[in-house]
């Protein structure tokens, strides 16, 4: 059986007990994270929010790409979100990651690709958490909108860390 055979076993059981019927697609608590998809953080344990109360988006590194901005901006504008949370951790995977190497292997090894055009590599995870909230402030349709705050999250402890904003 495969992973996702697996999982979609899970997900019988889940559809089983499902109860979550009555949620709004409006997030309750009008918070989105943007958290990096590292399999060690588990948003919604870390931060106690429950189905419904957050948008989560997530991808590699946290990091405010063109899509995590199409989410944002709707998270805001069509959502009703209010505060957002730029959510790093440490151990990230991007992490000194070189992007020019890794896309020269792989365009070595497989031919050339428009897509992905930039892997978004980091050398310091508050810089680029910081870099990260800058780009969701200056942003013309969520600047003076929103409250934006940058974490770091430790996968050791399961603490947050504030990364100020400037
Ligand atoms: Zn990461």
């Amino acid at each position: 059986m495969s992973e996702i055979d697996d999982v979609l076993k899970a997900n019988e059981d889940f559809a089983g007990r499902f109860t979550l019927w009555h949620l709004s697609k409006r997030p309750t608590r009008r918070l989105a994270v943007l958290a990096c998809m590292d399999a060690r953080v588990n948003v919604e344990q870390a931060l106690g929010l429950a189905n419904g109360e957050a948008h989560i988006i997530r991808n590699a590194g946290a990091i405010v790409s063109g899509d995590a901005l199409r989410s944002l901006v709707l998270s805001h504008h069509e959502l009703g979100t209010r505060e957002m949370m730029i959510l790093g951790h440490t151990e990230c995977g991007l992490l000194g990651l070189d992007d020019s190497e890794l896309r020269t292997r792989l365009q070595r090894q497989f031919g050339p690709a428009e897509q992905p055009a930039n892997f978004h590599g980091f050398s310091n995870l508050e810089n680029s958490i910081r870099e990260q909230m800058k780009k969701v402030k200056s942003h013309p349709w969520l600047r003076g909108r929103v409250v934006v705050r940058g974490f770091a999250y430790d996968v050791k402890t399961g603490a947050l860390r504030e990364v100020s904003g400037d």
